[in-house]
C-alpha cells in the first residue's frame, strides 16, 4: 500500500489572524465560516465606498442642475460654485469636446477657464 506523505503546514487565517495547521496546500481560511465572514466584510467595505462616492457626485450634480435649469450652459466663478457647496474635483468621466479634454459629471460637461467654470448640458 502506498502512503501519501502529507506535510503539515502552519497558516494564519486572514479574517481573524488565528494560526492553524493543515495538510492542504490550498487551504487559506480556518474553515468555510471564516471565509464567508471575511468575504462579506470585504464586499461591505467596497459597497460603502462606492455609495459615498455616488452621494458626493449626486450632491454636486444637483447644485449644477439647480442653477442650470433649462439653459444649455451656465458660467460662474469657481468661488461661486464652491460657495454653493459644489466639489469641483469630482467627475464621472472625460471626453474630447471641441478638441479639449473635458471632464464630465453624468450628462454635464465641466469646462474650466481660469477662475471660471462653465457647466454645459451635453
Ligand atoms: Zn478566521
Amino acid at each position: 500500500m502506498m502512503l501519501t506523505m502529507k506535510r503539515t503546514r502552519r497558516k494564519t487565517c486572514p479574517c481573524c489572524g488565528e494560526v492553524f495547521e493543515t495538510t492542504r496546500k490550498d487551504k487559506v481560511y480556518l474553515d468555510a465560516t471564516h471565509q464567508k465572514h471575511h468575504n462579506n466584510a470585504v464586499q461591505n467595505r467596497k459597497r460603502d465606498k462606492n455609495l459615498s462616492l455616488t452621494k458626493e457626485h449626486t450632491k454636486t450634480y444637483q447644485i449644477f442642475r439647480k442653477l442650470l435649469r433649462n439653459n444649455s450652459d451656465i458660467t460662474r466663478s469657481v468661488d461661486f460654485w464652491e460657495g454653493k457647496g459644489a466639489d469641483l474635483s469630482l467627475f464621472t468621466g472625460a471626453e474630447m469636446i471641441d478638441g479639449e479634454q473635458t471632464f464630465l459629471l453624468f450628462d454635464l460637461a465641466l469646462i474650466l477657464n481660469d477662475n471660471f467654470l462653465t457647466i454645459k448640458q451635453l
